[in-house]
């Protein structure tokens, strides 16, 4: 298939393995930020073919993951509501509130439905205007332009009995977090391409330069991650820290003008909290105060609905990078893809779930030297 296949030739694979090989010294930490890019990472085996002193660190670019409890159960409350129709992507569906998740509410007569666009949503409010129509609005700033445009068009139509329940994050003011946080341990990144190929490249020079830390846009193909960390290591072996972007093909520096100005239509920065970090300022979405009519969360009086996240569940240290999702001691056994405790584990796009699907269960076992540069990560049991 054009642009997997040719992505995925696994000689290329290995001639960028041996550039990486090849120019690393030292142990180097880089987080790939994006949900998307750790499920390719684990599930082609990039992370344990890299020189052992290269580690990749999980970073919290899932936008399920991050979603706060208390958004979750904002869902909750709402979609339990007599007279109203619930739409969200189907991945929400499952990730436990603190007592229960959106299906168990379908499942006792709640009238919640799985769209695949939120235009799908608008639709189904058009069509029973005697109901009120929620969509889920989640995720960064890939998902947000669809939920502005609806939003914009719910508006123009005159569709008065839709509305928005907001939770959408924004990748830069993450990366400083990251990079302000005293555990912080990640030496570069590697950019998540879909978000740049909406946003372009323009918000990252600032953080290379405050932070001195190299940033790589990079895809989600094997090809495009090796090359991102190629472009990375070099960087960084070097001493140099500047913004490169190994994903041209589908990111154009001003990145789609167009999407861009519907988001600042439609949206104000606001502070928002993330699951496990806590609250990042001016990280995140909320309806201007033109559109704040459409905002569910006033609509429906829920914004006092506050939950405590579990103490149990660590996704917060996973999604920081502090420890591996195999480290956590529910891992495996309390917490699977059918019983999860916390959202990695829910997630198609959580660390969690991905080393549980692709049977990372347990860390490394054998005894080897902390630093082998040329020698490939040891295969996790
Ligand atoms: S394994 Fe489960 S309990 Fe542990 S951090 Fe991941 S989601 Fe949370």
């Amino acid at each position: 298939m054009k642009y997997l296949e040719e992505f995925g030739d696994p000689a290329l694979a290995g001639r960028l393995l041996e550039q990486i090989r090849a120019t690393t010294t030292r142990p180097w930490a880089i987080m790939e930020v994006c949900g998307g890019q750790t499920h390719s990472l684990i599930r082609h085996g990039i992370d344990q073919l890299l020189p052992a002193g290269v580690e990749m660190i999980h970073g919290p670019g899932c936008p399920v993951c991050v979603t706060p409890l208390e958004i979750i159960d904002r869902a909750l409350e709402i979609a339990s509501r007599p007279g109203v129709i619930f739409c969200s992507f189907g991945d929400m569906l499952r990730v436990p509130g603190s007592g229960r998740d959106l299906f168990q509410v379908k499942s006792t007569g709640a009238d919640v439905r799985v769209v695949y666009s939120p235009l799908d949503a608008l639709t189904i409010a058009r069509r029973n205007p005697e109901r009120e129509v929620v969509f889920f609005g989640i995720g960064f700033e890939t998902t947000a332009p669809a939920n502005a445009m609806t939003v914009y068009q719910a508006r123009r139509q005159g569709i008065r009995n839709f509305s928005l329940l907001v939770s959408h994050v924004l990748v830069p003011p993450a990366i400083a977090a990251i990079m302000e946080s005293p555990t912080c341990r990640v030496q570069a990144f590697l950019a998540a391409g879909h978000v740049c190929s909406v946003m372009g490249t323009g918000q990252y020079p600032d953080l290379v330069r405050r932070y001195r830390v190299p940033i790589v846009v990079t895809g989600f193909e094997p090809l495009d991650l090796l090359e991102g960390i190629r472009r990375t290591v070099a960087q960084l072996e070097a001493g140099r820290h500047e913004l490169d972007n190994a994903y041209p093909r589908a990111v154009p520096a001003e990145g789609n003008p167009a999407a861009v100005a519907m988001l600042r239509e439609v949206f104000a920065v606001t502070d928002r909290s993330w699951r496990g970090i806590g609250m990042i300022p001016a990280s995140g979405w909320r309806l201007a105060d033109a559109y704040q009519d459409l905002d569910a969360e006033l609509r429906f009086a829920v914004s006092d609905v506050h939950t405590a996240e579990s103490t149990e569940c660590r996704s917060g240290e996973v999604l920081q990078g502090l420890i591996k999702p195999h480290e956590c001691a529910a891992f495996g056994g309390r917490c699977t893809p059918r019983t999860p405790l916390g959202a990695t584990m829910v997630s198609a796009e959580g660390a969690c779930a991905a080393y549980y699907r692709y049977r990372r269960l347990s860390p490394p076992t054998t005894s080897r030297p902390a630093w082998d540069a040329t020698a490939p990560r040891t295969a996790h049991v």
